[in-house]
């Protein structure tokens, strides 16, 4: 099976390498506290408390304000501070929504480990709850918790899917939903505050080097582009996306189906906008694996999937409101330099000649977990979803079976939804499919 390429080399290697290096070290400092106290049943009682506790909104310039280079001490404890305030609250804030699902639910096995993984979480965190991160070492043990965290939710998307196929019969299909939906959303924050101060942590050590002592400031990394401020590519070219995705899709394809369609792109590959790589990465690689399919599976795959960019005229005030997530929402505010901070469109058409979609099909495309895959692979199982899910598992976790979750589409309109962008699918039954996506530019970043 194929393991997702990480197309992202400069961010994605340096995190990687620095992971390494900071949980080698976490292991001979000794701290007087830290991660090591962690202690569930404290955590337990923390849960109901936090999970209700008043909560500012967060802002995109309160991720961006820390990250602007060059990264100075202060900066990097004022972020780790920051990134401390919010997430210990978000986390509880889903512990407590998994503790209020029916009890058939909670009990099933994946959705338990799932809930364990926020509880696991929640009292790593909890010891940095008592005080303010004041020293570079404290950060440094600060980072490799965060790491954990990240690395601890990265692939669950087809564990949690895996738990709520097995209690469908149980419960209501529209509280899944609302669940799912909301779950979701927060899970998209709560690793974007999480990777973003990840990122200028590791930005901050020169890899393969330990801080001599706590006084000593950050070294700026030569190595990362100076476009990034954190996980932001204020200078995201979406046509480069699609070609990588298109390498890592078309490779499925050849091992399922034996061949690979053409991918032409039109309208305007130069456009750049500020956006999140691993976000855009996301929708498009779902948004191909649908094209991809549907092309190969009609027998038309010498067609190419055409894809059109376009970018909307930086016009300003015409920014869509931010819609976020039900946790904390992100929000453009004044504080991204003016009220009408500029936030540049970019509108991705993908057209496909894969017959369309069936109208009774239609209707349920943004459902989590509706498929019309069926992985014949998997022969004497009933449905889609499972073979799929046995695909993902054979993988060691990674999304890289063409279809099956029923994933794909509802949660790439609310990554697209996550700042203030869409995706709408138009479908020419008979004949093939269009897939509008629209992404907002993430602000002006002066
Ligand atoms: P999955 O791909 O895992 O089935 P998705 O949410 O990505 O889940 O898509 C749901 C369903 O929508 C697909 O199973 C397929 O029936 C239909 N669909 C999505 N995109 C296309 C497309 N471009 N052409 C035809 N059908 C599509
Ligand atoms: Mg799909």
């Amino acid at each position: 099976m194929i393991s997702r390429a990480q197309p992202f080399g400069a961010q994605r290697s340096l995190f990687s390498a620095n992971c390494r290096i900071r949980r080698h070290s976490s292991t001979q400092t000794n701290h007087n506290w830290g991660p090591r106290q962690a202690n569930p049943d404290a955590a337990k009682d923390e849960v109901a408390t936090l999970a209700t506790s008043p909560r500012r909104p967060l802002t995109l310039a309160d991720l961006l304000k820390h990250g602007r280079p060059p990264l100075s001490k202060d900066a990097l404890l004022a972020s780790a501070n920051f990134t401390l305030s919010l997430l210990p609250a978000r986390l509880a804030s889903r512990i407590q929504a998994l503790r209020n699902l029916p009890f058939i639910v909670v009990s099933n096995p994946h959705v338990s480990k799932i809930y364990h993984n926020y509880l696991h979480s929640f009292s790593t965190l909890l010891p940095y709850q008592q005080r303010r991160i004041t020293t570079l070492e404290e950060e440094q043990r600060f980072g490799d918790v965060l790491a954990d965290l990240v690395q601890t939710h990265a692939n669950t998307i087809p564990v949690l899917a895996r738990g709520f196929l097995e209690c469908r019969k149980y419960v209501n299909p529209e509280d899944v939903t609302r669940f799912l939906d909301t779950h979701l959303r927060a899970r998209i924050g709560t690793r974007l505050i999480a990777e973003q101060h990840l990122a200028l942590h590791f930005a901050s050590q020169p890899v393969g080097e330990e801080p001599k002592n706590s006084s000593e400031p950050p070294k700026p990394k030569e190595s990362i582009p100076s476009n990034y401020i954190g996980v932001i590519d204020t200078a995201l070219q979406p046509a480069r996306i699609i070609r990588l995705c298109e390498d890592f899709v078309g490779e499925i394809c050849e091992l399922k189906y034996g061949v690979r369609p053409r991918l032409e792109i039109g309208g305007e590959p130069e456009a750049a906008f500020a956006h999140i790589p691993v976000h855009v990465e996301y929708i498009i690689t779902e948004l191909l694996k649908n094209a991809f399919r549907a092309t190969i599976e009609s027998g038309n795959e010498r067609e190419p999937i055409e894809v059109t960019i376009a970018a909307a005229p930086d016009v300003p005030g015409n920014e869509r409101p931010i819609q976020g997530d039900t946790d904390v929402g992100f929000e453009l505010d004044e504080a991204m330099g003016s009220p009408n901070a500029s936030s540049q469109s970019i509108t991705i058409r993908i057209r496909d000649r894969g017959g369309g979609i069936p109208p009774e099909v239609l209707p349920h495309i943004w459902s989590y977990s509706f498929t019309t895959f069926s992985d014949m692979d998997f022969r004497g199982s009933e449905n889609g979803n499972l073979d799929a899910l046995n695909t993902i598992a054979a993988s060691g976790g990674h999304l890289s079976s063409i279809a099956g979750l029923g994933y794909g589409l509802p949660l790439s309109r609310a990554y697209a939804e996550y700042f203030g962008g869409s995706i709408a699918v138009q479908s020419l039954w008979g004949w093939g499919t269009d897939v509008y996506l629209t992404l907002q530019g993430v602000g002006k970043i002066d």
